[in-house]
């Protein structure tokens, strides 16, 4: 199937690589006008080319800056069909090692990104009476989390309140609001913050022997994009490739 998202035009916020990257990339190739929101520039430039997309440099941890990336989507393509937040950071710090600074920011960014992007787009979607908002949430959120993600996991959890929030207030104006919940998948970030060898040891614990792709997780979000999830609100997608299952599995 293809042209699944003909005539749609997506803002993926946290674009420019990774999961987000790949998001852009999956939702371009099924016809969707892209626009990238992110802090990489030279990444982000490179990839909207690529795309025949637009960059937009936005801190989604900052209200205006979201507003701002909505605005210039709104320009340039006339609406917004698809706005997925997925930008967020995830630094491996014991709760006590954590500074009530590095605390903020994850939440600020994580979480309160979330808030600055939906409220955002949900004006335009709610003028056009359609529309869907997409978080990038975690198996951290509600299954499992491990040393070091005290801050991270509590955004998490807190994408999939606010989901369903947001999903019951915006369902009347035809708005859905959905997630998709990754497991352990091979990203740039993954690979800057674990070793090789820990890396190795996280697929070995996967049932389906492997790590996730990032377009393991933008398949998901595309379903979540598409018209075939139309009566789809509220609720995440879990991409784990079977993480969850065993008991134990603590990684
Ligand atoms: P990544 O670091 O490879 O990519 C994240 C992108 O977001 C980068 O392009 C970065 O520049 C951008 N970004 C960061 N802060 C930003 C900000 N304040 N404003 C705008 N853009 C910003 O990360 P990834 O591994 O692809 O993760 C993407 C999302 O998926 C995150 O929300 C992460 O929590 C979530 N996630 C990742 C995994 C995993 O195993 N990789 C698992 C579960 C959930």
């Amino acid at each position: 199937m293809s042209g699944r998202l003909q005539g749609k035009v997506a803002l993926v916020i946290g674009g420019a690589r990774g999961i987000g990257g790949a998001v852009a990339a999956r939702f371009a190739q099924e016809g969707a006008d892209i626009a990238i929101a992110d802090l990489d520039d030279a990444a982000g430039e490179r990839h909207a080319a690529d795309l025949g997309g637009l960059y937009l440099r936005a801190d989604v941890s900052r209200a205006e800056e979201a507003e701002a990336a909505v605005a210039a989507t709104l320009e340039r393509f006339g609406r917004l069909d698809v706005l997925v937040q997925n930008a967020g950071i995830y630094p491996w710090t014991l709760i006590e090692n954590t500074s009530p600074e590095e605390w903020d920011r994850v939440i600020s960014v994580n979480l309160g990104g979330c808030f600055h992007a939906a409220r955002a787009a949900v004006k335009p979607m709610k003028a056009q009476k359609s529309g869907r908002i997409l978080f990038t949430s975690s198996i951290t959120g509600t299954h499992v989390t491990s040393p070091g993600h005290g801050h991270y996991s509590a955004t998490k959890a807190g994408i999939n309140g606010f989901i369903r929030a947001a999903a019951l207030e915006f369902a009347g104006y035809g708005v859905t609001v959905n997630g998709v919940e990754p497991g352990n998948i091979l990203t740039e970030g993954m690979k800057a913050h674990r070793s090789g060898e820990f890396i190795q040891a996280m697929a070995d614990a996967i049932p389906l022997g492997r790590m996730g792709t990032p377009e393991d997780v933008a398949n998901a979000f595309l379903f979540l994009a598409s018209d075939e999830a139309a009566f789809i609100t509220g609720t995440t997608i879990i991409v784990d490739g079977g993480q969850l299952l065993p008991e134990g599995n603590d990684f």
